[in-house]
């Protein structure tokens, strides 16, 4: 390619509306341009990067045994209610009506598209390991589209879906699934952690979140380096010293906390308790399919930890809650956060009544609240002698024995650990929590979808079972955003040269020098003939003009030829370590395509 007919707009300056790194290297060396929130175009140099990414994508899918599909984007509501994911998925979900009035949508994912192939054509066991994938568009109508190709509203998925007749096929597929992940991220110069993670809204039990680190990504992660734990804050855990608790009083016995709010407030209030020994109660409200009735839940949690509200909805088995309304703490309990308890809390919400008129006439006292559910956390088991709430403005008990003296309906992990905190695994490490992106995320979905929509082959022994299966996820746009991310210099982008929109870069400094321009032309068709991926900078501009544009757009190695050309002599610059030599002319191809094709 001719850099003089190829579109490559580079930018000076640093768009005003990008944050983040990737977004902004992307935008100034002409690799994408936004056409709308999360909905950008692949220029050039973009299209390149993402084939590459593709290339690789499709070489470790087609290494474990996957065959390529390509499947529709546009599809009918039917599958989705089949699964019923038509109504489980909100906005997210780009909907749509055809001519005739029939609902459809743009497919977010396609277990469902591929279930409806395996149903209507898988019959026995005999055909069963199946691995298919697909590299196609998805759709997604992000509430925050942002970061560049972080998070967008259309983009493109590697999607492979196996199918097993029992669970050990599925374990043996999510292994090779998990290799050729390792794999594909190590070769686009990615680094990586595997960590566990929520399933969400996809269903299944078991899922591995392919992480990279950087301080633009929306995913915390805890990880030990000692013993290589990692995992997603919405599962993580961490090892809690043991507290001895003083035996306390027969009974709770209640006390003024005039002006006590907060957790703070009654660490340095006199009688008060100091963080770890205070149970802080928070209630949450669950919508209850009945429209209009609502299900109040106090979560308790040690006074120094944080709920994690997606460790709090998969512990009611991915139903959502959301905060109380002030109004509703003082229905609920009579008394404002700040002096709220389980301790007798289920008799004090049946004191909320309301009149229910009756058919005929007249009026009937109904309990608003009849039921409330406490769910604590794990890090209260056993724990005495505590204090908390009165349900009584500016009142707190103390001596509470949680397992005593209060009815836990649910014991469950819903703390957020932090950077610091004991690893869960092993006895000396600590865990750091950092930053990072999902770029993969491999599920096993079991039966879930092989169930809702009648997937079904027959076994050795002519029964039929539900196929089993597993879903397994990467995104084009978050591969290359992660490796902008994790290699860039002031300079620019430092492509790891797996996914590198040209191999090399040939750099004449002066186009007007006969000599130069001829050098560079014949050095341009060697390199081509090699086998290399060679972008010519023939650009009538000035040599610094050329070498600060090459070193933004990433390419690995450039080539310069100069006045040293008299000599046979043109000097290699390696973008990534900064660093030239001077190399003889009848070496060069030999030496960049030794470079350029060895491994990261
Ligand atoms: P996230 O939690 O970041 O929203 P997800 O769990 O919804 O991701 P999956 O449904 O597992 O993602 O999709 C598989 C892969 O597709 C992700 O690992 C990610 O690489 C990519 N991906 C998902 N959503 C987007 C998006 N909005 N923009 C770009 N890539 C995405
Ligand atoms: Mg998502």
């Amino acid at each position: 390619m001719r850099w003089s007919k190829y579109f490559i707009p580079t930018l000076r300056e640093d768009p005003a509306d990008a944050e983040v790194v990737s977004h902004k290297l992307l935008l100034r060396a002409g690799i994408v341009r936004q056409l709308s929130a999360g909905i950008y175009s692949y220029l050039p140099l973009g299209q390149r990067i993402a084939l590459k990414v593709m290339q690789i994508l499709r070489e470790e899918m087609n290494r474990i045994g996957g065959q390529e599909f390509y499947l529709p984007a546009l599809h009918p509501a039917e599958v989705w209610q089949e699964s019923g994911r038509w109504s489980a998925i909100g906005d997210d979900m780009f909907r749509l009506k055809d001519r005739k009035g029939a609902d459809m949508c743009l497919g977010m994912t396609h277990e469902e598209v591929f279930t409806t192939i395996a149903r209507n054509e898988i019959r026995s066991y005999k055909q069963l390991p199946q691995v298919w994938y697909q590299i196609q568009i998805k759709f997604r109508d992000e509430p925050r589209p942002k970061s560049g190709l972080m998070r967008l509203r259309t983009f493109i998925m590697k999607d492979a879906y196996t199918f097993d007749v029992d669970r050990e096929g599925l374990g043996r597929a999510f292994l090779d699934q998990r290799e050729a992940y390792k794999r594909i991220f190590t070769r686009c110069g990615i680094e990586f952690s595997i960590v566990e993670a929520s399933s969400g809204s996809m269903g299944g039990s078991e899922s591995n979140e392919f992480v990279a680190k950087t301080p633009a990504g929306e995913d915390l992660i805890a990880s030990c380096s000692n013993c290589g734990y990692a995992a997603n804050v919405e599962k993580a855990t961490s090892r809690l010293p043991k507290i001895e608790d003083e035996a306390g009083p027969d009974a709770p016995e209640e006390f003024p906390t005039p002006g006590v709010r907060t957790i703070e407030d009654l660490t340095t209030f006199p009688g008060g308790a100091v963080a770890d020994r205070q149970i802080k109660t928070l209630v949450y409200m669950m919508e209850k399919p009945t429209v209009g009735t609502l299900l109040p839940m106090l979560i308790l949690l040690r006074g120094d930890h944080q709920l994690h509200e997606i460790k709090l909805s998969d512990s009611l088995g991915g139903a959502t809650a959301r905060p109380a309304h002030p109004e509703e703490i003082r229905e609920v309990l009579g008394a404002s956060a700040g002096s709220l308890g389980a301790v007798g809390a289920r008799e004090r919400a049946k004191r909320a009544t309301y009149e229910h008129s009756i058919e005929g006439g007249g009026t009937q006292t109904l309990i608003k609240y009849p039921e409330i559910l406490i769910i604590a956390d794990e890090g209260l088991r056993g724990r005495r002698n505590m204090t908390t709430g009165a349900n009584k403005d500016d009142h707190h008990v103390r001596g509470v024995d949680i397992e005593r003296d209060v009815e836990v309906d649910k014991w469950a992990d819903l703390r957020t650990v932090n950077s610091g905190e004991a690893c869960p695994r092993c006895d000396s490490g600590t865990l750091e929590v950092y930053k990072a992106m999902e770029v993969g995320h491999i599920f096993k979905l079991g039966t879930k979808y092989s169930e809702t929509m009648g997937a079904t082959v027959l076994t050795e022994e002519g029964k039929p079972v539900p196929i089993v299966m597993g879903s397994y996820g990467i995104g084009v746009e978050r591969i290359i955003s992660a490796a902008v991310e994790q290699n860039y210099d002031t300079d620019g982008i430092i492509w790891p040269k797996s996914i590198a929109p040209f191999d090399v870069i040939v750099t004449v400094t002066n186009m007007k020098d006969e000599k130069l321009r001829e050098a560079g032309e014949k050095l341009y068709e060697n390199l081509t003939r090699a086998g290399l991926d060679v972008l010519l900078d023939d650009r009538d501009e000035r040599a610094g003009v050329k070498f600060k544009d090459a070193d933004l757009i990433g390419i690995p190695f450039r080539i310069t030829i100069g006045k040293k050309i008299g000599d046979g002599v043109v000097e290699l610059f390696n973008r990534k370590a900064k660093k030239s030599e001077d190399v003889r002319l009848d070496e060069i191809v030999s030496r960049v395509l030794m470079l350029a094709k060895s491994e990261v």
